[in-house]
């Protein structure tokens, strides 16, 4: 048996294919796929030998698909019709489409995968998307397991229920980007918080303590920070230098936002998931860093609405706030140290471009468990 032919749909900037290689089985994309020009200029800045198809899905026909005889197939649909904070229009809205046309093809192909592998966010798994879904693998004979992962815990947490081996297709589906997991199909655990996932609200019942937080909340992320087997930011951070001075917070957003923040430092263990609009937008795009570490939070949210403008920003610059650089952000999601962006993508398609991928780490682990 020859290596295993891969087809990676919505292949973005390759977060599949990285995940491919560093679960180490004996592998091959043969064909990836994506309309996005920006995002195919980095897929073949780092998979230049890989066929790059840069078209929609709905376009390729059963012939082409037929043509690649393609053993397993890896992707990660848009996301926008199932996030929280989107629309919610799943199958009616337009993005939708081609994942609809790939779930009317598979059962028309000449062979069926003997894998697939398909990633999204919390709330595809109540989607009528992933109703299809089930029902077309279910028609096609496939086994399915699906997941609600973290990229926190997966190192020392990841189940390891293997589908049975006489099973001869296999599906798993990981949700990504949450704060627990566990199988939908044993128990429908909630996460401990959706704060994490990026929204930056928190319940209004209850009195915020300071800096619009709740004493739950941060007494979880105080839990979390202090859990010695997740590794601390300290160890995903770029070295301090000259060119740091643009990631820090400019005035006008500090004066607007501090109060929506997550602000990490880094000692701590966790962080919000970091979503397209970083960077940009400040609200609920991801946790920004604290580098003077022995400020204290507290000391600088107390009685800050009773200051002027000038004073607030002076308080508020003590803290000395900046984003997080694509690279440390290549870091958390595990990208390897060799992937990089060519030198003309700019900082915004950069931010735009992590936000859409993935980790990883727990793609990996995905596929080991799939194929294992
Ligand atoms: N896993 C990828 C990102 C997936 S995000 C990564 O690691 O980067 C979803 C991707 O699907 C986006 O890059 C978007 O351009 C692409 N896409 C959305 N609709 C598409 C369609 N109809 N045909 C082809 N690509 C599509």
């Amino acid at each position: 048996m020859g290596p295993v032919r891969v087809l990676e749909l919505y292949s973005g900037i390759g977060g599949m294919h990285q995940a491919l290689r560093e679960s180490c089985i004996s592998a091959e994309v043969v064909a990836a796929v994506d309309v996005n020009t920006v995002a195919n200029e980095v897929y073949k800045h780092n998979f230049p030998s890989t066929p790059l198809w840069a078209k929609t899905i709905e376009g390729i026909t059963l012939a082409e698909l037929n043509r690649l005889s393609f053993d397993m197939i890896l992707m990660s649909p848009p996301c926008q019709p199932f996030t929280r904070i989107g629309l919610q229009g799943d199958v009616s809205d337009p993005r939708t489409n081609s994942f609809l046309y790939i779930l009317d093809i598979l059962p028309r192909l000449q062979r069926l995968p003997k894998y697939i592998l398909l990633e999204n966010v919390k709330g595809f798994e109540t989607s009528s998307a992933r109703g299809k879904l089930v029902e077309t693998l279910k028609k096609c004979g496939f086994k399915y397991q699906e997941f609600l992962l973290s990229p926190t815990y997966i190192l020392e947490n990841f189940p390891d229920q293997e589908p049975k081996a006489s099973v001869k297709h296999r599906v798993a589906a990981g949700l990504e980007k949450e704060s627990s997991f566990t199988s939908p199909e044993e128990e429908h655990i909630e996460p401990n918080s959706g704060s994490d996932a990026g929204s930056g609200q928190c319940s209004q019942k209850e009195a915020f303590v300071f800096k619009l937080e709740t004493a739950k909340e941060m007494e979880r992320k105080r839990n979390q920070d202090s859990d010695l087997s997740i590794q601390m930011l300290k160890d995903f951070l770029e070295e301090d230098g000259e060119e740091m001075s643009q990631y820090f917070l400019p005035p006008k957003a500090l004066l607007r936002y501090a109060f929506l923040l997550d602000i990490v430092t880094p000692s701590c263990r966790r962080s919000t998931c970091f979503t397209k609009g970083y960077g940009h937008y400040v609200e609920g795009t991801g946790s920004v860093l604290q580098t003077a570490e022995d400020v204290q939070l507290e000391s600088v949210f107390k009685s800050i609405e009773m200051l002027s403008e000038e004073e607030k920003l002076m308080k508020l610059s003590t803290l000395k706030l900046r984003y997080f650089t694509p690279r440390e952000i290549e870091n958390l999601h595990g990208f390897s140290p060799e992937f990089g962006f060519p030198d003309k993508i700019t900082m915004k398609q950069r931010y735009r471009l992590l936000g859409n991928s993935l980790n990883v780490h727990v793609v990996a682990k995905l596929i080991s468990l799939l194929t294992g």
